[in-house]
């Protein structure tokens, strides 16, 4: 079973938004295996976000990823990383389709609400920037069976 890494980002937050995203991912059947809540430290930002480090708009962005707390969680289930980046939309707000979570609540790339792992490796990788495998918690939820064929 596919496991993906999802972090709704500090305006997010502000915004009042964890319940109702969190409530998306949720009634889609995908399982909740960890979360976390708070401030990035600066490390995490720099190695989360390492394919960046150089971009002219990484100091704005570590700025601003750092400037409150973020909701941090890990998500299973089918395809579960494909279907996430698909739910979130795409990463410009002016291009993501109604209904995704960029779509419905984000109006500017810097502040576009949520983050998803966007392949096998960047997930297996960012989970294991955020969470330690002990925070990652196995067990059989009661509808699992009825949703897969
Ligand atoms: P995604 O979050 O969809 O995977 P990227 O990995 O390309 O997108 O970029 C990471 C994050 O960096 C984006 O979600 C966005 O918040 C920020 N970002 C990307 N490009 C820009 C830009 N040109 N200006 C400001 N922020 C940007
Ligand atoms: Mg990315």
């Amino acid at each position: 079973m596919e496991r993906t890494f999802v972090m709704i980002k500090p305006d997010g937050v502000q915004r009042g938004l964890v319940g109702e995203i969190l409530s998306r991912f949720e009634k889609k059947g995908f399982k909740i295996v960890a979360a976390k809540f708070g401030v990035l430290p600066e490390a995490i930002v720099d190695k989360h976000y390492e394919e960046h480090l150089a971009k002219p708009f990484y100091p704005g962005m570590k700025a601003y990823i750092t400037s409150g707390p973020v909701f941090r969680f890990v998500l299973e289930g089918d395809n579960v990383i494909a279907t996430v980046r698909k739910m979130n939309g795409a990463t410009n707000p002016t291009e993501a389709a109604p209904g995704t979570v960029r779509g419905d609540f984000a109006l500017s790339i810097g502040k576009n609400v949520i983050h998803a792992s966007d392949a096998p490796e960047s997930a297996a990788r960012e989970i294991g920037i955020h969470f330690t495998a002990t925070e990652l918690v196995a067990y059989v939820k009661i509808d699992e069976t009825q949703l897969y064929e």
